[in-house]
This record gives structure tokens, C-alpha cells and sequence, in this order.
């Protein structure tokens, strides 16, 4: 692991900074830890927040130039986490577009389409869900039924899709159905962007165990989709599912920044609640003072873990494993330090914040690939254990 901030990147976070000073006014600020369960007067403030952002070139600077971003290398991405987080900055709307839709838009679409559709993307005016899992195809994806038939100039959609996040807001969706059933499984796949106000698409939320809305199923009855909006090549729809993230290496920066920062939260918590077997503070009983410690290993370790991948991306390693390790290591020590704050801060924290973030913590390790997919990875790949 090696490597220092270029005078470059260092110059960046002045410019950044004194623009946050400026722009992000308290109004903004407080949006900071929106979930995606939004009233109307939230979405409306967050769509402002980021169109300021998508004007100055800071919603997606991973993102080329041509198309609203920056260009910018990967030292500038981890600046552009540090910042944003420092400031405690709402981020952008499109948590799954930004990311990994519009890079296979960038990467496969016609012009048209990125000429349409990534604008929109950018400010926040059109909001993207990523129609992929299904009720019987989530880890072994390419097993997905959804069907599209074509009829002349269009492809007329059936099926249904699930877990789709940020689907009850959403109006477009990157959506993977089968093309070819007398195909190898994961050959006769088209991937298409999809209109969620045609006829026949019917959205419908789903409740978690925290009680917000935070994703949705979508039911697809004969619906009309232009072929114009095929997304890459006919029966090539997995290949160009699997181009994500090539535009945005700092997310592994912000797993550690979020993470160490809540660990700093139970620290202060726990000095000014009360201990058990009778200390003053939490914080000075011995037993509680080594669960922290655990927690605050966790998070310097996942730290470590970000900087290697970082490294390897400076010295010219493609992305690699490490982001299955670091995804690994991340949903574990969000769940181990949430269970942690319970038994730190007693059972009334259970309704407060340290609550909710408990309960969510479970969904960690079951979205973006869940725990067992990853350590199979992580067996294979780092490891170099054969296939089970
Ligand atoms: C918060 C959240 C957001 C999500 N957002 C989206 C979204 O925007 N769009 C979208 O399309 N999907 C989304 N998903 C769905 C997510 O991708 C799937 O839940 C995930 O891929 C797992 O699929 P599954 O739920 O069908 O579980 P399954 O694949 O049925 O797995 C069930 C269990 O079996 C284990 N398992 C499965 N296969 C193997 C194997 N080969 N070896 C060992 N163990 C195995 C799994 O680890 C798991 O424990 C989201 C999920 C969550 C929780």
C-alpha cells in the first residue's frame, strides 16, 4: 500500500471546499442523512441540492467531461468523499444511476440515449431504478424470467421484478429480461431502459422492517418499450449489466468515512450514558470499553482494506477483490456495532436512531451481493480454493 495526495488533489479540496462553504446552506445540511423514504417538500429540496450540485460539475466527477463530470482520477474521488462527508453533504439523488446505470449508458448506449437520458440523470429531474433481481433470481441472476417479445419497432415486456431501490420514486429503469429462452442462461439477456409511466407498469413499495420505503416490486404487463431504448446488443444484456463502477472508485472511501463515523458517535454516547455495575459512564466499565475497541478496530481495519484498493487502482491493478473484501468487512462491522450500541446504551435505545440503524443493518449483507456470494469470491479469487 502506497501512496500520498498530488498537489492536484490537494487544490481540488481548496476549490471543492470554499464551494461547500458557499452552497451548502443549512437547509442542505440537514438533509444529510436522508433515507430514501422522501415526503414531497424533502425530494423537492434534495432535486435543488443536487442540480446545484450537477451545474457545478460535482454530482458525478468520476463522470467524462462530455457528459457533465470532471474526468476526475482517482485521488480526486476520495477528496471529493472526504469533503462531502466532512461537510455531512446530502449526496445525490440517483444512488443506483449515477453509479452503475449511467456508466453502461456511457459505455453502451447510442448517442441519443446518453444525449437524453444522462442530463437528466445527472440533476436529479429523472429518477433510475435497477430492475435486476427477481422473486426466484437474486444471487444467480441470470436465471431472471422477465420476458420481452419483439413486435416490429418495440419489444412488449411481461414480468415481474423486486427489491428495486429507490422504485416508488422512480420514473426510468435499467430493466434485464430474457430475449432468447433456448439460450445458455446468461446469453439470451437484453438489458432495456425503460419508461415507468407507460402503460402497464405497475409499482408497487415495499415496507422493510424499519417502516420505510425504500424499494419497490414492479409488475410489467404487455408493456410497450420503443427498441430504440435497447440498452447494447440484442442477447448481450449480462455483459452490459456488469459494466458498473468503472466511473466511481471513491465509493470504497466512503464505506470506512461512514463507518468510522458512527463508531465515533457510540464513543459519545457511551460517555454520557450511564454504566452498567454501577460506573458513572458507560464509557469507564471495562467490558464496554473492550466491545469499542472491537468497533473501533473494525472501522480502522475496513480503512486499510479501502487504502489497499486504492493503491492497487494508482499502481494500474483493475479493480479487484478487495471490493468484495471491503463489502464483506463493512456489512459485518455495521451489524456488529449497531448490535454493540444495544448492548452499551441499554434496551431504550432500541427506539431511538441506534434502533433504526440496527434493524437496517440486516439488509447490508443481502444487497450488492450478499455475505455468502462475496466469501465465495473471496475464496476463489484471494484465496485460490477451488470452485465448491
Ligand atoms: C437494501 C437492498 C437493496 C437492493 N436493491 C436492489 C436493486 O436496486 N435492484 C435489484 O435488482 N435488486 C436489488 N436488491 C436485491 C439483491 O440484489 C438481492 O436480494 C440479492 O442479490 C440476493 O438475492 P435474493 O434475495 O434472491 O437471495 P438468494 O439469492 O435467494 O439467496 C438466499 C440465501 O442463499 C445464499 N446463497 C445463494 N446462492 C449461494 C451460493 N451460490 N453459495 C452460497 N450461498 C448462496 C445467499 O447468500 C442468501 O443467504 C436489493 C436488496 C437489498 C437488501
Amino acid at each position: 500500500m502506497d501512496f500520498t495526495y498530488p498537489a492536484s488533489a490537494e487544490a481540488f479540496r481548496a476549490e471543492f471546499r470554499g464551494w461547500l462553504d458557499e452552497h451548502l446552506t443549512d437547509e442542505f445540511r440537514s438533509l444529510g442523512g436522508t433515507h430514501l423514504d422522501m415526503d414531497a417538500a424533502t425530494l423537492a429540496a434534495m432535486r435543488r441540492w443536487n442540480a446545484l450540485l450537477a451545474d457545478a460539475r460535482y454530482a458525478a466527477i468520476a463522470w467524462p467531461t462530455e457528459w457533465g463530470g470532471r474526468g476526475a482520477g482517482v485521488m480526486e474521488q476520495v477528496v471529493f468523499a472526504e469533503e462531502m462527508h466532512r461537510a455531512n453533504a446530502p449526496g445525490t439523488i440517483n444512488v443506483i444511476g449515477l453509479s452503475n446505470i449511467a456508466p453502461a449508458i456511457i459505455e453502451h448506449g447510442t448517442d441519443e440515449q446518453r444525449r437524453t437520458l444522462l442530463p437528466r440523470m445527472l440533476r436529479g429531474d429523472d429518477i433510475w431504478c435497477q430492475g435486476f433481481s427477481e422473486p426466484n433470481a437474486g444471487s444467480d441472476l441470470a436465471s431472471l424470467s422477465t420476458s420481452a417479445v419483439r413486435d416490429g419497432d418495440r419489444w412488449i415486456v411481461n414480468g415481474q421484478k423486486t427489491w428495486n431501490t429507490l422504485g416508488h420514486l422512480a420514473n426510468w429503469c435499467e430493466l434485464l429480461v430474457r430475449t432468447d429462452r433456448d439460450a445458455p442462461k446468461h446469453r439470451g439477456i437484453t438489458c432495456l431502459l425503460v419508461d415507468l409511466t407507460r402503460p402497464g407498469v405497475e409499482v408497487r413499495p415495499i415496507t422493510t422492517i424499519t417502516g420505510e420505503r425504500e424499494f419497490s416490486e414492479i409488475f410489467f404487463t404487455d408493456v410497450a418499450v420503443p427498441a430504440t431504448m435497447t440498452l447494447g446488443p440484442v442477447n448481450d444484456g449480462w455483459r452490459v449489466a456488469m459494466t458498473t463502477l468503472a466511473y466511481e472508485r471513491g465509493t470504497v472511501a466512503k464505506l470506512h468515512l461512514g463507518l468510522r463515523a458512527k463508531v465515533q458517535r457510540l464513543f459519545e454516547a457511551a460517555a454520557s450514558a450511564p454504566g452498567p455495575r454501577g460506573a458513572p459512564r458507560a464509557i469507564d466499565d471495562p467490558q464496554v470499553r473492550r466491545l469499542l475497541a472491537r468497533c473501533y478496530v473494525d472501522g480502522e481495519l475496513l480503512k486499510l482494506v479501502s487504502e489497499r484498493a486504492i493503491s492497487g487502482e494508482l499502481h494500474g491493478r483493475g479493480p479487484g477483490p478487495e471490493g468484495s473484501l471491503a463489502k464483506l468487512l463493512w456489512s459485518e462491522a455495521d451489524q456488529q456495532l449497531t448490535a454493540v450500541a444495544t448492548e452499551v446504551l441499554g434496551a431504550a435505545s432500541l427506539a431511538d436512531r441506534w434502533g433504526r440503524d440496527r434493524v437496517y443493518s440486516r439488509s447490508l449483507s443481502i444487497a450488492g451481493g450478499t455475505t455468502q456470494i462475496n466469501k465465495n469470491i473471496v475464496a476463489q479469487r484471494i484465496l485460490g480454493l477451488p470452485r465448491g
